[in-house]
């Protein structure tokens, strides 16, 4: 069964991994990492965008009860781009001999085979992130249901009806916007990124909107961005009285953001294994705002 992440916990003196005993060599490099400051124990970059995760901290070290200092630190960090996250915490034991507890956790991108499942396209625009030459890779069916998706999730007022079907002269959506102007959506799904999208796409999607009786179409291809002459083409046509929009997979990645989660860590927190955290630590890093903070931990 896929699991969102991979967990590793010390809540009883022995490390578990995803809910298994591990051997020594694994536990003493476990050991040895949460010795360290959880910090340190976690990425800087994400190792997929490379781009600075973001990091929300909850510290209470001062809390001391009779004799013994009791310590706690968790941490999470994020990545802004692909909702790459990772987890940790430690905490001394509340007394002498208490060993306390560690946990470290990263989230693991769904691990999709081909042919992709129906209905995630948050996981898939995740993975789309992370793994770029996917785009290329992804069916073309699957590609028009995900244009469609990314469509919804941008427009929330808009109606977006997925036609693509065989012979429906290559419109694959129908996107009807707040003005309700309809838009007809043609999906080019490219092998190849080298290759730029041609005047042939324009001028098929052209004589559809005149066959149909439309005036606006959109071009969505997987292609790094549009000749210069389909380009250039757009603005005769708008000249006619036909509207058609260009997005390239450049312009079709941005469009992603709103399909990537929030506070995806959630899912962490709501896990059995995670039983043992105090409550404070999860209203801390599952409330509503724990998005908020975060981008404000890094505005700070
Ligand atoms: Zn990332």
């Amino acid at each position: 069964m896929h699991s969102a992440f991979d967990l590793a916990i010390n809540q009883s003196g022995r490390w578990e991994v995803n809910g298994e005993d591990v051997d020594e060599d694994i536990a003493d490099s476990l050991y040895e990492r949460s010795s360290m400051e959880v910090d340190e124990w976690l990425a800087v970059r994400c190792p997929y965008c490379q781009v600075p995760l973001q990091s929300l901290k909850f510290e209470d070290a001062d809390l001391e009860s009779e004799e013994w200092r009791y310590n706690r630190l968790y941490v999470v960090v994020c990545c802004p781009r692909c909702a790459y996250w990772e987890f940790g915490g430690n905490e001394s034991g509340s007394q002498c001999m208490d060993p306390g507890q560690a946990v470290l956790a990263k989230s693991v991108a769904a691990r999709f085979s081909q042919p992709l499942p129906e209905g995630c396209a948050r996981e898939l625009a995740q993975h789309l992130r992370r793994h770029p030459a996917l785009w290329h890779e992804i069916a073309p069916t699957h590609l028009e249901k995900l244009v469609a998706d990314i469509f919804r999730a941008n427009y929330r007022h808009a109606e977006v009806i997925h036609v693509g079907r065989p012979g429906d002269r290559g419109i694959d959506v129908v996107f009807i916007d707040d003005d309700s102007t309809r838009w007809l959506i043609q999906v080019k799904r490219r092998t190849s990124s080298s290759r730029k999208e041609g005047f042939e796409t324009l001028q098929n999607i052209l004589g559809t909107l005149a066959l149909e009786g439309e005036r606006h179409g959109i071009i969505v291809t997987t292609a790094n961005g549009f000749s210069h002459y389909a380009t250039r083409n757009t603005v005769r046509a708008r000249n006619q009285g036909y509207t058609v929009e260009l997005i390239s997979k450049q312009a079709l990645d941005r469009m992603l953001d709103p399909l990537i989660p929030e506070s995806p860590w959630r899912v962490l927190l709501s896990s059995p294994a995670m039983a043992g955290l105090r409550q404070d630590v999860i209203d801390y890093f599952g409330g509503n705002d724990a998005q908020l903070k975060l981008f404000e931990g890094m505005a700070a």
